[in-house]
């Protein structure tokens, strides 16, 4: 879904922010990018939505290689590609609804559709009844569900989150973490950046490390099946279909009997 090969990109002369990073994130994948401050994680992120291109190297979405892309297919990427910013960008002056549905203006959807859609959104983040708020007037909490839910306003197949956690508390945070993981499971694939250490040593999955621009480590999910256990599995599966094909033969068998003793 996501394809990074041999990518370098430098700020001006001096400032490499990745140098030859390569990586590839599947369909449905939920991955977890790590590093201190100024490692690269927000540049990825740039460089996924084509805010960046990259000096070396190609970057992926599905199978279109968007360094390419002509400048009018770029907002069809960035309806595929859903961000939640660093900095979150929410509008202060704008409600809870109004910024949700911002990005669907000029898209030709009715104001009304446009109300609709965001409200299931809403309810979905956990925001049902605080759509008529101001920013200011929510949690850190509930601002960081604001920008996840604007982030989902065009159902997009893969979802950036940078950083979603970095002002929240623990317990926030993992409620964050609990819902980027329910709309992972919803299907869309996710990459999440976070510098929290005690995140990433408590999940089970991928973790792409980045430092210095550079991509040190790769470490793979634990959920993710082996060969060898999907093997396993499928012996498994076969046996559970044979006992149930058994215990079908065996019912048939026992009614035959009673029509023929009948
Ligand atoms: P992270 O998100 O991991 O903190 P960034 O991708 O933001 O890292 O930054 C990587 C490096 O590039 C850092 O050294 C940062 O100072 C530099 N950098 C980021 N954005 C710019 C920019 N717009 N101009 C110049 N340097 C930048
Ligand atoms: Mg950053």
């Amino acid at each position: 879904m996501i394809q990074f090969k041999n990518v370098t990109k430098k700020y001006g002369k001096d400032i490499t922010a990745l140098h030859d990073v390569s990586f590839s994130i599947d369909k449905g994948d939920f991955v977890y990018l790590v590093g201190p401050t100024g490692s690269g994680k927000t540049t990825v992120f740039r460089l996924v939505i084509r805010d960046l291109v990259p000096d070396e190297g190609e970057v992926l979405i599905g199978d279109i290689s968007i360094g390419k892309l002509s400048g009018s297919k770029i907002p069809k990427l960035r309806r595929t590609v859903g961000t939640i910013f660093q900095d979150l960008k929410l509008l202060m002056d704008h409600t809870v609804m109004e910024n949700v549905i911002l990005p669907l203006q000029f898209t030709g959807v009715s104001e009304k559709n446009a109300r609709q859609q965001a409200e299931e959104i809403l309810l979905q983040v956990g925001l049902g009844d605080q759509k008529d708020k101001f920013p200011l007037q929510l949690s850190g909490g509930e601002r960081q569900r604001v920008a996840i839910a604007r982030a989902l306003i065009f159902n997009p197949e893969v979802l950036l989150a940078d950083e979603p956690t970095g002002n929240l508390d623990s317990e926030t945070s993992y409620q964050i973490i609990d819902l980027l993981q329910s709309i992972n499971k919803l299907g869309t694939t996710i990459l999440m950046a976070t510098h929290n250490k005690e995140i990433i040593d408590n999940t089970k999955q991928r973790v792409l490390t980045v430092e210095k621009g550079r991509l040190v480590h790769d470490r793979p999910s634990a959920h993710k099946k082996t060969t060898e256990s999907k093997k396993e599995d499928e012996g498994e599966e076969k046996e559970k279909k044979e006992e149930a094909q058994e215990h079908t033969d065996k019912k048939k068998d026992e009614k035959k009997e009673e029509h023929e003793t009948s």
